[in-house]
């Protein structure tokens, strides 16, 4: 974990100080957005994984593909920044360095479609995916090194899982594959899955069915993302007092 974290801060730097001109400001209302979407995520991913051991009911849940290498997770150091750039695209660095592009904030519409593709990028982190990239090839910073398509399927079946803990509707996350599918403009095509692989895979009864568990517990404990909007909460608490 510790030169994981060490890659991923040093690539990060690195692509830091080569795009200086082009991060956006942490006040700036993309910055804002993206980060807010991001710490629910992450609260998402603590909760999917706690640190305080799994209950008997996880390996079910599809956790214990990854419980065996969680532990490394609370080593991460998460930093999510937004790059002006007109690429559709974002990228993970390992160890919990997240970059996100305009492009892709221009592309997608619902914060449940951005939150599906950091739950996207973040499931790589946890997955841990940047050390198997890190040992077949040098960091290259000025291109986005595309995952394998093993690990990209992974990273979206991990992801569309954190998505729901994050309390965001997982059907999202098909739904931008054919999205994309459906765009002349991407980024993706070549280094990526098929777009209708991938949205196929995540919409296997299976999967879904398990993602859209978690989403209803979430929804209904009060964890939903949409918990956010004003009055949703005391709607629903007024509702229940009577
Ligand atoms: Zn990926």
């Amino acid at each position: 974990p510790k030169l994981e974290r060490k890659l991923g801060n040093e690539d990060f730097v690195e692509l830091k100080k080569e795009r200086s001109k082009d991060i956006l400001g942490p006040s700036d209302p993309k910055t804002v957005r993206v980060r807010h979407i991001a710490s629910d995520i992450i609260r998402g991913i603590q909760e999917l994984f706690p640190a305080d051991g799994l209950g008997d009911d996880d390996a079910k849940q599809g956790k214990a593909a990854v419980r065996s290498q969680t532990g490394h997770l609370d080593d991460l150091q998460w930093e999510v920044i937004v790059i002006r750039d007109n690429r559709a695209n974002a990228c993970s660095l390992g160890g919990g360095k997240i970059v996100v592009f305009t492009g892709l904030l221009n592309f997608l519409e619902t914060d449940a479609e951005i939150a599906a593709v950091i739950a996207h990028e973040a499931a790589h982190a946890v997955a841990r995916h940047s050390m198997e990239l890190a040992m077949l090839t040098p960091p290259i910073l000025n291109e986005l090194l595309p995952f394998s398509r093993r690990t990209e399927l992974e990273a979206d079946l991990i992801g569309m899982m954190i998505l729901a803990a994050a309390g965001f509707d997982p059907r999202v996350a098909p739904e931008i594959h054919q999205k994309r599918e459906s765009t002349v403009l991407d980024d993706y095509i070549g280094s990526h899955p098929s777009c209708k692989k991938r949205s196929q895979v995540l919409s296997r009864g299976d999967a879904m069915k398990e993602a859209m568990e978690l989403y209803y517990k979430q929804v209904c404990s009060g964890k939903g993302a949409n918990r956010r909007f004003p009055y949703g909460g005391k709607i629903s608490d007024t509702l229940m007092s009577k």
